[in-house]
């Protein structure tokens, strides 16, 4: 990432990067942490098509693993491109918190290696 210093561009250092990467987590505002699923399904009408091959769907859900395993949230059609957003932003997240592992362990070593 480059970073503009006065009419210079400068490579960022790590402590910088550390910074923009922070100020970008603080802005995922709507993720969600988890995936999008798509499911058929039957109801429970006994004489509904549905019981012939014709299920319902497809119904979107957000597949997300919580302490107690994995579970499906349905998301109405209306809020399914908000949910792709958020999916979105949650990986964004995830990538983030691995870039964040990288630079602090590369400053620890730093810190350190300086003491
Ligand atoms: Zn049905």
């Amino acid at each position: 990432m480059l970073y503009t210093m006065g009419m210079k561009r400068k490579k960022a250092t790590p402590t910088e990067k550390r910074d923009a990467l922070l100020a970008e987590m603080a802005s995922l505002r709507g993720l969600l942490n988890g995936s999008l699923v798509q499911r058929y399904s039957t109801c429970a009408r006994k004489n509904c098509a549905c019981h012939t091959g014709r299920r319902h769907g497809p119904r979107l859900y957000l597949a997300a693993t919580g302490e107690g395993g994995q579970r499906q949230t349905y998301i109405p059609a209306a809020l399914a491109e908000r949910a792709a957003e958020g999916v979105a932003q949650g990986r964004r997240l995830r990538a983030i918190v691995r870039e964040l592992t990288a630079l602090n362990l590369a400053l620890m070593r730093e810190e350190a290696g300086r003491g």
